[in-house]
């Protein structure tokens, strides 16, 4: 939400070897492009669109040593904890972003309890709809909908910290018929 984690990630990807990685995002996300991560400023990567039911990482050449995954929250901790265990007994490293939390505040798919059995993890705040604060860990929903999953960018989404979400999530649906 707006705190650049698909940056993040696009930079991480520039820290290791050439053809030593791939990336892998699940086929829900088609907000911008179905094989591509791509930033809200338009920065942009091939990746491989993994459904996010039934996730699986295909058979990689030996030199894949890091898999980076965008989107952790689409998938649930059963499906896709298997595969990443999987990988690290394989030897190789894996990088993922996602919300850790939604809309309501409430933990946002495996994102928050991969983040638990990672062996490092950094938590990107936005900046704050309400008070500009750079404190903002969690998105309101500008548009009404009681699907814990709607794709959309900065048209449906605000990000905002702790204190205001109150105050954004219920101005915004007192806003919206
Ligand atoms: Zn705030």
């Amino acid at each position: 939400m707006f705190s650049g984690k698909t940056t993040w990630l696009i930079e991480y990807t520039k820290t290791l070897p050439k053809d030593s990685y791939r990336i892998f995002k699940p086929n829900i996300d088609t907000r911008y492009a179905t094989h591509a991560i791509v930033t809200h400023n338009g920065q942009s990567l091939p990746a491989h669109s993994i459904d996010h039911l039934k996730p699986s990482i295909p058979p990689l050449s030996k030199k894949i040593k890091t898999i980076l995954i965008d989107e952790l929250n689409f998938f649930t901790f059963e499906t896709i904890a298997p595969h990443i265990q999987k990988q690290l007994k394989l030897g190789r490293n894996i990088v993922g972003v996602g919300l850790f939390y939604d809309s309501y505040k409430q933990p946002f798919g495996s994102t928050l309890k991969l983040s638990k059995i990672a062996h490092c993890t950094e938590e990107l705040m936005s900046t704050c709809d309400n008070c500009g604060q750079k404190t903002a860990r969690h998105s309101y929903r500008k548009i009404r909908t009681k699907k814990q999953i709607a794709i959309g960018a900065g048209e449906s989404y605000g990000p905002s910290c702790d204190n205001c979400w109150n105050i954004l999530a219920i101005s915004s649906s007192k806003h919206i018929p």
